[in-house]
Protein backbone atom coordinates (compact mmCIF):
# COMPACT_ATOMS: atom_id res chain seq x y z
CA UNK A 1 0.00 0.00 0.00
CA UNK A 2 1.44 3.31 -0.92
CA UNK A 3 2.44 5.32 2.23
CA UNK A 4 3.30 8.77 0.81
CA UNK A 5 0.37 10.59 -1.59
CA UNK A 6 0.62 13.35 -2.97
CA UNK A 7 -2.23 15.49 -2.98
CA UNK A 8 -2.45 19.01 -4.72
CA UNK A 9 1.09 19.16 -4.15
CA UNK A 10 0.92 18.60 -0.81
CA UNK A 11 2.06 15.17 0.78
CA UNK A 12 0.03 12.96 2.85
CA UNK A 13 1.34 9.77 4.92
CA UNK A 14 -1.06 6.83 5.06
CA UNK A 15 -1.08 3.79 7.50
CA UNK A 16 0.07 0.91 6.15
CA UNK A 17 -2.88 -1.57 7.21
CA UNK A 18 -5.97 0.91 6.77
CA UNK A 19 -4.96 3.85 4.70
CA UNK A 20 -6.12 6.28 7.04
CA UNK A 21 -4.34 9.80 6.92
CA UNK A 22 -1.73 9.81 10.01
CA UNK A 23 0.46 13.03 8.87
CA UNK A 24 0.25 15.51 6.54
CA UNK A 25 3.31 18.06 5.20
CA UNK A 26 1.77 21.48 3.40
CA UNK A 27 3.67 23.84 2.15
CA UNK A 28 2.75 27.70 2.48
CA UNK A 29 3.85 30.19 0.55
CA UNK A 30 4.86 33.93 0.82
CA UNK A 31 4.80 33.79 4.49
CA UNK A 32 5.90 37.05 5.25
CA UNK A 33 9.14 37.68 7.84
CA UNK A 34 9.55 40.96 9.69
CA UNK A 35 12.47 41.27 7.03
CA UNK A 36 9.73 41.51 4.70
CA UNK A 37 11.02 38.99 3.00
CA UNK A 38 8.70 36.33 2.07
CA UNK A 39 9.25 32.69 2.39
CA UNK A 40 7.55 28.76 1.69
CA UNK A 41 7.19 26.90 4.69
CA UNK A 42 5.87 23.55 5.70
CA UNK A 43 3.10 22.61 8.42
CA UNK A 44 3.60 19.25 9.52
CA UNK A 45 0.86 18.01 10.96
CA UNK A 46 0.24 14.92 12.97
CA UNK A 47 -2.72 12.91 13.64
CA UNK A 48 -0.40 11.72 16.84
CA UNK A 49 0.72 14.38 18.28
CA UNK A 50 0.17 18.06 16.76
CA UNK A 51 0.81 20.55 13.63
CA UNK A 52 4.28 22.11 13.59
CA UNK A 53 5.98 24.21 10.95
CA UNK A 54 9.73 24.81 10.07
CA UNK A 55 11.60 27.68 9.31
CA UNK A 56 14.27 25.86 8.32
CA UNK A 57 15.08 25.35 4.17
CA UNK A 58 12.66 22.78 4.04
CA UNK A 59 13.94 21.88 0.03
CA UNK A 60 15.68 18.48 1.41
CA UNK A 61 12.53 16.91 3.17
CA UNK A 62 10.21 17.79 0.37
CA UNK A 63 12.65 15.79 -2.23
CA UNK A 64 12.33 12.72 0.53
CA UNK A 65 8.77 13.09 0.13
CA UNK A 66 8.74 13.14 -3.51
CA UNK A 67 10.77 10.15 -3.85
CA UNK A 68 8.63 8.45 -1.40
CA UNK A 69 10.74 6.81 1.15
CA UNK A 70 9.60 6.80 4.60
CA UNK A 71 12.47 5.95 6.28
CA UNK A 72 14.25 9.20 5.00
CA UNK A 73 11.28 11.32 5.42
CA UNK A 74 11.65 10.27 8.62
CA UNK A 75 15.32 11.26 8.51
CA UNK A 76 14.85 14.77 6.73
CA UNK A 77 12.05 15.62 9.68
CA UNK A 78 14.77 14.80 12.61
CA UNK A 79 17.20 17.35 10.68
CA UNK A 80 14.86 20.24 11.04
CA UNK A 81 13.49 22.43 13.64
CA UNK A 82 9.75 22.81 14.38
CA UNK A 83 7.60 24.99 16.39
CA UNK A 84 4.38 23.52 17.92
CA UNK A 85 1.05 25.65 16.20
CA UNK A 86 -2.54 26.52 16.07
CA UNK A 87 -2.88 24.86 12.59
CA UNK A 88 -5.60 27.87 11.96
CA UNK A 89 -3.01 30.58 12.81
CA UNK A 90 0.28 28.80 11.66
CA UNK A 91 2.04 32.11 11.99
CA UNK A 92 1.92 31.86 15.51
CA UNK A 93 3.95 29.63 17.79
CA UNK A 94 3.86 28.49 21.34
CA UNK A 95 6.61 26.28 21.84
CA UNK A 96 10.51 27.15 20.38
CA UNK A 97 12.73 24.75 18.57
CA UNK A 98 11.36 21.14 18.74
CA UNK A 99 13.31 18.31 17.03
CA UNK A 100 9.95 15.61 16.84
CA UNK A 101 10.42 12.81 14.57
CA UNK A 102 8.04 10.81 12.16
CA UNK A 103 5.94 9.91 15.44
CA UNK A 104 3.61 7.43 13.23
CA UNK A 105 6.50 5.45 11.74
CA UNK A 106 7.62 2.50 13.43
CA UNK A 107 11.62 2.05 12.93
CA UNK A 108 11.31 -1.22 12.55
CA UNK A 109 8.75 -2.18 10.35
CA UNK A 110 9.77 0.66 7.95
CA UNK A 111 6.18 1.78 7.87
CA UNK A 112 3.80 4.39 9.51
CA UNK A 113 0.61 3.52 11.24
CA UNK A 114 -2.02 5.54 12.40
CA UNK A 115 -2.97 6.20 15.74
CA UNK A 116 -5.09 3.28 16.05
CA UNK A 117 -3.13 0.69 14.35
CA UNK A 118 -0.15 1.96 16.62
CA UNK A 119 -2.32 1.48 19.49
CA UNK A 120 -1.44 4.89 21.08
CA UNK A 121 -1.88 5.14 24.55
CA UNK A 122 -1.12 8.86 26.41
CA UNK A 123 0.11 9.14 29.76
CA UNK A 124 -0.59 13.00 31.16
CA UNK A 125 0.83 14.24 33.93
CA UNK A 126 0.92 18.28 35.21
CA UNK A 127 4.25 18.29 33.59
CA UNK A 128 3.80 17.28 29.94
CA UNK A 129 2.81 14.26 28.58
CA UNK A 130 4.32 11.07 26.90
CA UNK A 131 2.76 8.27 24.12
CA UNK A 132 4.19 4.97 23.71
CA UNK A 133 2.63 2.76 20.58
CA UNK A 134 3.10 -0.69 20.00
CA UNK A 135 2.92 -1.60 16.38
CA UNK A 136 0.78 -4.24 14.79
CA UNK A 137 3.83 -6.32 14.56
CA UNK A 138 4.87 -6.13 18.37
CA UNK A 139 7.53 -3.27 17.97
CA UNK A 140 7.21 -0.76 20.65
CA UNK A 141 8.27 2.71 20.63
CA UNK A 142 8.19 6.44 22.74
CA UNK A 143 6.17 8.88 20.15
CA UNK A 144 7.20 11.71 22.24
CA UNK A 145 7.80 12.51 25.55
CA UNK A 146 6.64 15.95 26.34
CA UNK A 147 8.07 15.91 29.80
CA UNK A 148 11.64 16.06 29.04
CA UNK A 149 11.49 19.89 27.38
CA UNK A 150 10.39 21.25 30.58
ZN1 LIG B 1 -4.54 2.27 10.49
ZN1 LIG C 1 6.87 -2.30 13.73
Amino acid sequence: MAQIVEVNGDFELHCSVCGKKTASFKTIKGVKYRDNEERDIILYESMLSGTFRTDDDPDHLKQMLIEKQVDRVNKAVKELRWNEVDPKKPSYTYAVGEKPDLDSYCYKCNQVYCKEHFNVEYHGSDYGGIADGTCPNGHHRTLFDDTMSC
